[in-house]
């Protein structure tokens, strides 16, 4: 009879997502009319910029032309979008990457979990502490990990854990890791890593030959000037480190799909005989082999997220659920409620008040407040004490949370 892949089994069964909606759906039937407001999924709720959706059109009637008509595409994805993501993201920044080393997908969800088909099931993996659960379940699938314990971590997984304590930003592990994620600015706590801190990751990724797996999804939140952008803002990133991005957050992509991730040409791996081996020709190949493109359609609404009228849309998106954040933020500190993030991130990460469990926070929140966040401890064992309340929002739902907390707890 045929086998399955055993480690799917030691993936923890109440996911976090499913049983959030099992609680709001239990909640809603006993409650029909309660007006229940969702902060919980990061999922993006403002329409496509104009920008995009007219170059979305245009490319919708080139498809419908036969002299303009376009089958299959370049794995990679188009020149036209793979140069305006290097001139605009990483160029102008000082980055040195070339349109050659982008890789255009359909999401960096798929990246950070494919990418692992590149890499030997023997190596080891370092994680933050909570952490997006993505990474960490795609190497449990493909067996780097053993069984998980009671608070949900897997033996053979280095945590760092991340709290008020530290600022929510690790210091490096004191022994040597193969592959470590690093996500800033972060989901969930909205940290951010400053020039200094990915410095250091790099110098011991460079000194132990690891590899970083840094996500950048969020980097469009950033506003201080002074913090990093891309992980190759750092020297010696291009030794050790592959870059994750998406049009999902900052362009709200999250529907639409569209991502790319950068595999510079001066990565490599070694081989079982001791040898090294290019990264970016492992990931050319297995990008090739197993995907055939993102839509064409879809790569030209990308592009026109970096014309002049598409950036100026795209900022005022994300300055609009910044401000989300900040309302959230000042409502909640204003109430004595320890927040953090939100300033740089369309997260806030809040301390739960009276040191109530995560989950026994979201309830309580839910009960009386009709309200939906995510329990911290969803997200790994360190996140048991906080809660995240996402900014992508109506400015309405917004408000109306934040009354709702103050009178509750105000
Ligand atoms: C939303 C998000 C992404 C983007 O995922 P897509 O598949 O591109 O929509 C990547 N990483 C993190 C941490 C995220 O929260």
């Amino acid at each position: 009879m045929t086998t399955i892949n055993d480690h799917f089994l030691k993936l923890k069964a109440g996911y976090l997502f499913p049983e959030i909606g099992r609680r709001v759906n239990a909640f809603t039937d006993s409650h029909p009319d309660a007006k229940v407001i969702k902060l919980g999924i990061g999922d993006v709720t403002e329409p496509l910029p104009e920008a995009i959706r007219e170059a979305l059109h245009r490319a919708v009637d080139e498809m419908g032309d036969r002299d303009s008509f376009r089958g299959y595409g370049p794995e990679q994805g188009y020149s036209f979008l793979r140069e305006a993501i290097a001139e605009n993201d990483y160029t102008s920044r000082g980055c040195d990457v070339s349109a050659d080393e982008i890789f255009v997908s359909d999401g960096s969800k798929c990246d950070t979990g494919n990418i692992l088909d590149i890499f030997g099931t023997d190596n080891t993996v370092a994680v933050q502490d909570p952490v997006y659960p993505v990474y960490v379940d795609t190497n449990v699938m493909c067996g780097r990990t053993g069984q998980a314990d009671d608070q949900g971590r897997y033996a053979g997984l280095t945590y760092l854990p991340c709290t008020a304590e530290n600022n929510f930003t690790p210091e490096v592990p004191d022994h040597p890791v193969d592959l470590i994620y690093l996500c800033y600015p972060n989901n969930p706590t909205g940290a951010v890593a400053t020039k200094e801190t990915l410095k250091k990751w790099v110098d011991f990724a460079r000194s132990n030959g690891s590899i970083i797996l840094f996500d950048a999804a969020y980097e469009a939140f950033i506003q201080d000037e002074s913090l990093p952008r891309s992980i190759y803002e750092i020297d010696g990133a291009r030794e050790c480190a592959i870059e994750f991005r998406s049009f999902s957050k900052n362009a709200g992509f999250t529907g639409t799909r569209c991502a790319f991730t950068i595999v510079p040409k001066t990565l490599t791996g070694k081989k079982s005989d001791g040898s090294s081996h290019s990264l970016h020709a492992l990931w050319n190949r297995r990008h090739c082999t197993k995907f055939n493109g993102v839509p064409y359609i879809i790569q030209r609404g990308a592009e026109a997220a970096y014309s002049d009228a598409g950036q100026q849309q795209i900022k005022e998106l994300v300055q609009f659920y910044l401000t989300n954040a900040k309302i959230l933020s000042e409502g909640l500190s204003s109430i004595g409620i320890s927040v953090f993030g939100g300033e740089n991130a369309p997260y806030i990460w809040l301390k739960t008040p009276d040191n109530m469990k995560s989950w026994e926070f979201f309830d309580h929140l839910l009960d009386q407040a009709h309200l939906v966040g995510t329990p911290g401890s969803g997200f790994g064992a360190s996140g048991e004490g906080y809660f995240r309340l996402s900014a992508f929002n109506s400015r309405a739902n917004v408000k109306e949370a934040v009354n709702r907390i103050k009178t509750l707890m105000g």
